[in-house]
């Protein structure tokens, strides 16, 4: 059980620090769950991987349908299936980190000990890229301020979901479902949550092929969440030139 001193529950999907609410950790850039933009992007992100049963079959599908995804891997399923993670780079899907053993932040777990397993997942998912990851996914949505700052110094931003694009395909909820989730509430900037390794036979696949055809004739183009990232600066109106501030009195 998280101490309710330290942690409080946002939106019931993970626990941040009671000094910083939702929408400054947004306002701030530190932590991501959407970029609202006029532009038709949305970003498809993959957690838990590589799986060497579910993975190729998604890369399959996501190639067919040119959809640039990003991937929160995990370091010790990247070390038995390093080829899937190559496979993913060439075709210029983004890699992430989602630590090295899918531990989660509690008691037990220390922003400290937890700054250990993302670089221990880092330096193998390097080994594979030759590049450093700027993106990192907390396990079940758990952070606090002490672990964003933290990964602030490791020049990381945290990555969230759409709260209503939470497919919780790893819970099997069935292909409609999932689809439906996606489908129903699709919005420019969106930040949706699938899962590459699911304990039982992945629903996901089947959703996808659904997916990913409709959402391209609705006029949505797939961004990975650098890329997506890109518009909140083409959100922000320019500043103002103090040149062409009158003064009044
Ligand atoms: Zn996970």
């Amino acid at each position: 059980m998280l101490g309710i001193s330290c942690f409080w529950l946002v939106a019931g999907h993970g626990f941040a620090a009671p000094d910083r609410s939702k929408s400054d950790y947004e306002q701030s850039g530190d932590v991501v769950w959407q970029v609202p933009t006029k532009d038709k992007v949305i970003a498809l992100t993959f957690d838990d991987g590589p799986d060497p049963t579910n993975t190729p079959a998604i890369l399959d599908l996501l190639e067919k349908y040119n959809a640039k995804s990003t991937f929160f891997l995990v370091g010790d399923k990247v070390e038995r299936s390093p080829q899937l993670v190559q496979r993913e780079m060439a075709f210029g899907h983004e890699l992430a980190n989602h630590t090295y053993s899918h531990s989660y932040l509690s008691r037990r777990m220390t922003p400290d000990q937890m700054r250990r397993d993302i670089l221990h997942a880092e330096s193998v998912i390097m080994a594979i890229t030759g590049k450093k990851c700027e993106l990192f996914r907390p396990p079940g949505g758990v952070f606090n301020a002490g672990l964003v700052s933290q990964l602030k110094q490791e020049g990381y931003t945290i990555v969230m979901w759409t709260w209503h694009q939470d497919t919780r395909d790893w819970s099997r909820p069935g292909v409609k479902k999932i689809t439906d989730t996606v489908l129903n509430h699709a919005r420019n900037g969106d930040i949706v949550l699938f899962h590459e390794y699911i304990n039982g036979k992945s629903q996901t696949i089947a959703a996808l092929e659904i997916i990913l055809p409709e959402l391209i004739q609705r006029g949505y183009r797939f961004v990975t969440i650098s890329e997506l990232l890109t518009y909140r600066v083409k959100n922000t109106d320019p500043p103002q030139s103090p040149s062409l501030i009158v003064a009044d009195n």
